[in-house]
């Protein structure tokens, strides 16, 4: 596994590199949910290609970027035994030198739920993606499920600038009590980790609503409110939201494909889940 610190050293190992391509975008501290997305790119394509940067522009002045979990080592050791081809491991100065001003603005999309509540965001996102996938040119893009808008906005990206890779959309992984992975979940206390199982309880139990025939959203959403009520531990909820699977626009009856998420703070770490109200 070749593991490219800069743009140059990677283009070079890219040039002898078979097609098809995947490529697997993380800010690192690897866990079970980014390797599901390594084993489906691994089985999908000739060469795999993971990047490792903690995008300091997607993160707010008010966001965690300093604290976010860093484990480098480890990170390369599983990418190597998952069978990854190249690792492309930037510095902020490769990714952005002085005088990088241009900015990715994928429009509404990216301002409601998580847009509202973290500041420019998802101009980090759609900049640091479109910058990975200029400067790899795979075939292939794998993105996770668990950060269901940013696969949207992503998608959004890739239609509107014309951009020659597939999005391919890989499922929540989540641990044994529901609880989605994250590598911020590696920040919380041992009371809060069990504290958050909370979210996916609540989001199931919405669902589960849903299948039973309830299709009016603000009862949905009240119904997973009432459950994150019920612990303690949740400081702050930001949001809860029933909106269109494509167009994020909020739904007040749920028709076609949905998506039901929420932003959670429990303690002060800041998570996000969601699941899918469709009949698949
Ligand atoms: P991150 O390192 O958090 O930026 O995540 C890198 C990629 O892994 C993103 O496409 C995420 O959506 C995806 N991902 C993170 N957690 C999970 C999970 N629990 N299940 C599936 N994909 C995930």
């Amino acid at each position: 596994m070749l593991v490219a610190r800069t743009v140059s050293e990677l283009r070079l190992a890219l040039e002898t590199a078979q097609s098809p391509l995947g490529l697997v975008p993380t800010m690192g501290a690897l866990h079970a949910g980014h390797l599901a997305l390594v084993r489906q790119a691994r089985s999908e394509n000739t060469t795999v290609a993971a990047t490792i940067f903690v995008n300091s522009r997607q993160f707010g002045s008010h966001d965690d970027f300093a604290s976010y979990p860093r484990t480098l080592e480890q990170d390369l050791t599983v990418l190597e035994a998952e069978g990854a081809d190249l690792v492309f491991v930037p510095s902020d100065e490769e990714m952005y030198p002085s005088g990088c001003e241009t900015r990715v603005d994928v429009g509404r999309i990216g301002q409601v739920l998580e847009g509202q509540f973290r500041e420019e965001h998802f101009l980090g996102v759609a900049t640091v993606v479109l910058k990975l996938l200029n400067i790899c040119r795979p075939d292939r893009v794998y993105m996770g499920q668990k950060d269901g808008q940013q696969c949207l906005v992503v998608r959004r990206m890739v239609e509107d600038l014309n951009l020659e890779t597939e999005l391919v959309t890989v499922s929540t992984v989540r641990d044994l009590d529901g609880l989605a992975l994250s590598s911020r979940n590696a920040l919380l206390t041992d009371k809060e980790r069990s504290a958050a199982r909370v979210i996916s309880q609540a989001l199931f139990a919405a669902k589960e609503m849903w299948e039973s025939g309830v299709k009016d959203a603000d009862r949905l959403k009240q119904h997973a409110r009432d459950i994150l009520a019920g612990e303690p531990l949740v400081t702050q909820v930001d949001y809860v939201s029933v909106a269109d699977a494509r167009t994020i626009e909020e739904l007040k009856i749920v028709q076609g494909r949905a998506m039901l998420s929420t932003a959670v703070k429990i303690g002060s770490i800041r998570l996000i889940d969601n699941v899918m109200l469709d009949t698949d």
